[in-house]
């Protein structure tokens, strides 16, 4: 309803490659609070970084500085969400959304991850972005600093240092951090199942949430920490660490009750038949006790390819003797197997696509283990 969404706590700011970029109000609080911290700093301390320094500032120079430090800082926090999104994209997903909360952004993916692979490389795009740019910021401080533009510097400074904190908190694993998603990952394609690892991901990133609890309140309490601003450090890990603790123990009491099958749950075991079979031993010895439409062709588990009984039909009978398997196969090809750990989703998906309604499951070994079809030959 329109009312209704014109009450709800976010806004659309932008379209970005048609992805919609919405703000939670909320976040426009932690933008202020940016700016006051840095701003604050800059005018009660001088600040010293390599072989420049600056301040204490007057007060219009600190506040402009912190509004385009923080400023950079939420174009950093954007590109790194951009860069989930876009590797999402890369590996057919569409985005729903990208939103800017108190917390950092989230990329909204309209459906989850269809294998291990995806899962593991849109985790990592993230990080790997916030790593570049605090790359690309640290190297234009130092270009700053040979100039002598020593607001320049500061500011560079904080952004290489922002991201450079962004990658590696990102990185702790824990869901929903992006090192939870590896862990998930890396679970999903050990264990084959997406529901334990999402479980398993989701209680590291509950642990991982209650440690920050912790570790805030012991900044706050502990008298002889030296930051700079305990009480707001402290209050902001235990903010952090309850955003966290929530998201993960909901995903984890939602790993409970769905579970995701994989082709592993699914498959049958694989009716191979030899690159040298002849077509027409195929039809006399094989069709008749396996009423399949198509056949993984392989040799000691090693997949060649995939024979399509509809591939038949254009070859005149009286070639069927001299004709062998691997002659009319459809060589192994990434449309035609999937690992175990795959969703059935996503296996149907490629069944629709591939054009034999068929396909083998191939294990990390590269072993065939098994074999998913859409339909059984009808008796003619
Ligand atoms: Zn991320």
């Amino acid at each position: 309803m329109k009312v209704l969404q014109f009450f709800s706590n976010r806004i659309t700011v932008a379209r970005v490659y048609g992805i919609p970029v919405r703000i939670d109000y909320r976040w426009f609080v932690v933008v202020g609070l940016s700016i006051w911290l840095i701003a604050a700093n800059l005018q009660n301390h001088a600040i010293q970084v390599a072989n420049v320094s600056l301040g204490p500032m007057g007060p219009a120079g600190a506040w402009l500085l912190g509004f385009i430090s923080t400023m950079g800082l939420f174009v950093s926090v954007f590109g790194h969400e951009l860069s989930h999104a876009l590797m999402a994209r890369a590996e057919g997903i569409e985005i729903e959304e990208i939103v800017l909360h108190p917390f950092g952004g989230m990329a909204r993916l309209r459906n989850q991850p269809q294998n291990p692979r995806a899962e593991l490389r849109i985790a990592m795009a993230g990080p790997a972005a916030s790593f570049l740019f605090a790359l690309l910021a640290f190297a234009a401080a130092k270009v700053a600093a040979l100039g002598g533009y020593a607001a320049t510097v500061i500011i560079f400074f904080l952004i290489g240092w922002g991201n450079l904190l962004l990658a590696v908190f990102n990185l702790f694993p824990g869901y929903p951090l992006d090192g939870g998603r590896v862990l998930r990952a890396i679970i999903w394609k050990r264990s084959g199942s997406i529901t334990e690892a999402t479980r398993m991901a989701g209680i590291c990133g509950i642990l991982i949430g209650g440690i920050l609890i912790l570790f805030g309140a012991y900044i706050m309490i502990a008298p002889n920490w030296r930051a700079s601003q305990p009480y707001f450090m402290g209050g902001w890990s235990i903010l952090v660490g309850l955003f966290l603790l929530d998201t993960a123990a909901r995903v984890v009491k939602s790993a409970h009750g769905a579970r995701v099958l994989t082709v592993g749950d699914t498959m049958s075991m694989p009716v191979s038949i030899e690159p040298d079979l002849t077509v027409s031993k195929l039809v006399d010895e094989v069709l008749p006790l396996h009423r399949q439409t198509s056949f993984p062709v392989a040799i000691n588990n090693q997949l060649h390819g995939i024979l399509a009984l509809e591939d038949l039909k254009s070859l005149p009978r009286e070639l069927w003797r001299a004709t062998r398997a691997r002659d009319v196969m459809r060589p192994i090809g990434p449309r035609f197997f999937v690992d175990p750990s795959a969703t059935l989703e996503y296996a149907k998906e490629l069944m629709k696509r591939n054009g034999v309604g068929a396909l083998a499951v191939v294990n990390t070994n590269g072993d065939l283990v098994g074999f998913h079809q859409n339909g059984r030959l009808r008796r003619r």
